[in-house]
């Protein structure tokens, strides 16, 4: 019997009268909210009815060992509840469950504890992070979720600071700020907590920043250490942090020019996983800052650690060893991706390895006590290498695909063969579900790069994807786009089964001891699948996209299965939506199923859409040309490539400012839209620039006009 804090000392006292040989009685007391412990959550395997650190356990397998839904009886989950979130931005967050309560983030950093039996709310937290970091957030203002520990409830917030909440309350405790907020930085991760440590980590690669993780007491919020990634100026000299040796002695001779000016990159954005059989600390480290290796370090060096797994010790962030999967990245190659332990037979043997499918498209078995490579192979077509070199565990790259004298089609690339949606691994099965994309980018070198402060700066031509003006062209250049679950052996490193998907950016996967593989997918289904054979075996409508990681749970005799709803993130923001935006609405969801739920959403409504609204002036071709060099390399990262938006944020194409100059200016320049997100561009372009990326957009919007135009001629329907 575990004696929980809240029990009464008269009932303890009652328990101590009793006479000895009664059996023993199992307190009927809520335990006290977020009891978490050191203890538990090592344990955590034990306890598979909550969900206790992100990953599931700290080995990250996300694998829930409870087999109440099996593939057998899996038609007959429905919905149990619902919880309807403020905001239709994605939700990446993947939710705790202890001991009954529900603990989730949601965009713009907020959090929400749950009845995780009925949804009811104990209470919300706003860190009223402010609209504008948002033009700080390469990806979305998104939250992957909190940590849990000691009765509190951590959230690293967008803007920075890392927050303590109380359990029961939601009350802040304490708050430190993680960052120096004048820089472009955000924090989209979930924190961890290891040994009475919060550890967190933040983004900004795409618009220049110095990475780095760091470590707080849980209790008070003190910083207990720091260790950077990559090197600093080297005039400014050492940071007297933990990492001034390693990167002294190991990563300084690896980078060449002056590569401190937009700060070189490497932030460790989402995985960090903690060994407690080894007493080791792992993070994945980020792509550089600018993107082009060419200009970030004149071309030369391994550039460590950038596009590596490194291993620390979790009590003085001392570094102890790493793998480099992409020496001199310059494709946006980022090693942040989720990492997972486990235990593999691996030639008669067991290994302690660590997987990992990067964004670099190898899925890499990693002896864990050593950092040395087991084996690396290619999950998807990659046209940057023909493979990695066993003896070196070097990757063998094509000869172009550094785009060092023209464009380089390459594949995969910055949006990843595999992001940070969650993968799954089931010990029953010994396979790796994975959730997988093949998403090619033309990268070619900014031969008018100079690096502008807090900008997006990625030092490549973003114009080459632009998609074609012609609706026919861009369905053709879409079709080439996939998305897969993949279901890999890591032991032969080879795909088992797979779930084929027309587009990327579909969801994170979870396994069961139910011999089911739970996911959600970009066009707004939730399915189970047979984990052995990938044979779909349910499927819920969730009316937008779903990209976060499910999780299960159990509250009394009842298993639970939940998943955030809310489609959002890079590709979509980027990229637009491949059928438009009708996915975007409605507002995201918590949703929560049990066999026999019979709860249901409210009818779907297709949000209404304004319509094209091209401007009435002349512009000249210089003008629409240099327009389409800002838009594409500063505006289509939020507003979508092409002016194809998502939906996420305002399509521009539709946009009553498009017509008026002067509107657009106040919007643009003036920054009179700063509350709702949408900052000013005066510091980085001149009225003349804005009033270009006018006249892009206006054509754009043209085109949109004879679209929309010809779809209504075709279907009688105009006028309506
Ligand atoms: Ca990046």
């Amino acid at each position: 019997m575990r004696i929980v804090a809240g029990a009464s000392l008269v009932v303890l006292a009652g328990l101590a009268l009793m006479p000895a040989g009664l059996k023993a009685i199992t307190l009927n007391v809520a335990p006290a909210p977020a009891a978490v412990d050191g203890k538990r959550l090592v344990n955590a395997a034990s306890e598979p009815g909550n969900w206790m650190t992100h990953g599931g356990t700290y080995a990250e397998q996300r694998y829930a060992n409870l087999d109440q839904i099996t593939a057998g009886n899996v038609g007959r989950l429905g919905l149990a509840w619902a919880h309807d979130l403020d905001t239709n931005r994605g939700q990446e967050a993947t939710p705790l469950v202890i001991d009954g309560t529900m603990y989730t983030t949601t965009a713009w950093s907020k959090v929400v504890a749950l009845d995780a039996a009925t949804g009811k709310v104990k209470w919300q937290y706003d860190p009223q992070v402010s609209k504008d970091r948002g033009h700080a957030a390469c990806c979305d203002v998104v939250n992957r979720g909190v940590a849990a520990w000691g009765g509190m409830i951590f959230v690293g917030a967008l803007d920075g600071r890392l927050i303590a909440l109380d359990a029961a309350t939601g009350k802040v405790k304490w708050s430190v700020v993680t960052f120096d907020q004048k820089q472009p930085y955000t924090i989209t991760g979930a924190p961890r907590v290891v040994k009475g440590k919060v550890l967190i980590g933040n983004g900004g690669a795409e618009l220049g920043v110095r990475g780095y993780i760091t470590a707080y007491d849980a209790l008070t919020g003190k910083k207990a250490w720091r260790f950077y990634t990559i090197p600093g100026d080297p005039a400014k000299g050492p940071d007297h942090e933990a990492s001034d040796d390693v990167l002294k002695a190991k990563a300084g001779d690896s980078w060449f020019g002056k590569y401190w000016e937009a700060g070189g990159g490497g932030t460790v954005w989402d995985a960090i996983v903690y060994d407690a059989e080894l007493d080791h600390l792992y993070i994945g480290v980020g792509n550089g800052s600018p993107w082009n290796h060419q200009i970030r370090s004149e071309g030369k060096g391994d550039n460590l650690f950038l596009s590596s797994v490194v291993a620390l010790n979790p009590d003085t962030g001392k570094y102890l060893w790493h793998y480099q999967g992409t020496p001199g990245e310059s494709w946006d190659f980022t090693q942040t991706q989720p990492i997972m332990l486990a235990t593999l037979t691996i030639d008669g043997k067991p290994r302690k390895v660590l997987m990992q499918a990067p964004k670099n498209g190898f899925f890499y078995v990693i002896d864990r006590e050593t950092g040395k490579l087991i084996s690396a192979k290619g999950f998807v077509p990659q046209s940057w290498t023909t493979g990695v070199d066993p003896a070196t565990g070097r990757p063998v790259e094509t000869p172009d695909a550094r785009f060092r004298t023209a464009a380089a089609l390459v594949t995969p690339s910055a949006l990843g063969a595999h992001n940070w949606h969650p993968m799954a691994f089931s010990p029953k099965t010994g396979l790796v579900y994975l959730p997988a994309q093949e998403v090619p980018f033309a990268y070619q070198t900014d031969p008018n790069y100079t690096h502008k402060q807090g900008a997006w700066n990625i030092a490549v031509i973003a114009a080459l994807n632009a998609p074609p003006n012609n609706a026919a062209a861009t369905r053709a250049t879409r079709a080439i786009l996939k998305g897969e679950l993949l279901a890999w052996d890591p032991v032969a490193q080879k795909e088992v089964w797979r779930v084929q998907y027309d587009g990327p950016w579909n969801g994170g996967a979870l396994a069961t001891a139910g011999n089911l593989v739970f996911q959600g997918n970009a066009k707004g289904g939730f399915q189970a699948f047979d984990a052995t054979n990938g044979k779909t075996v349910w499927g819920f409508e969730a009316q937008t996209g779903v990209m976060a990681g499910p999780i299960s749970y159990m509250v009394g005799r009842t298993q639970y299965v939940a998943v955030m709803a809310g489609y959002g993130g890079a590709y979509p923001l980027s990229t637009g939506y491949p059928d438009g935006p009708e996915r975007i609405a409605p507002n995201g969801r918590v949703l929560v199923f049990k066999l026999g739920g019979t709860a249901k959403l409210p009818p779907y409504k297709a949000p209404a859409l304004a319509p094209a609204n091209p401007p009435t002036g002349m512009f000249t071709p210089q003008q629409i040309a240099r327009g389409g060099d800002v838009y594409e390399g500063n505006c289509g990262v939020c507003h979508g490539a092409g002016a194809r938006s998502s939906g996420l944020v305002p399509d521009l194409r539709r946009s009553g400012a498009l017509s008026d100059s002067g509107t657009w200016a106040a919007v643009v320049h003036g920054g009179i839209l700063k509350d709702r997100g949408m900052v000013s561009f005066a510091k980085w372009f001149s009225k003349d620039d804005i009033e270009a990326v006018r006249a892009y957009v206006g054509v754009q919007a043209k085109f949109l006009a004879t679209d929309e135009g010809a779809k209504l001629a075709a279907t009688g329907s105009a006028g309506k």
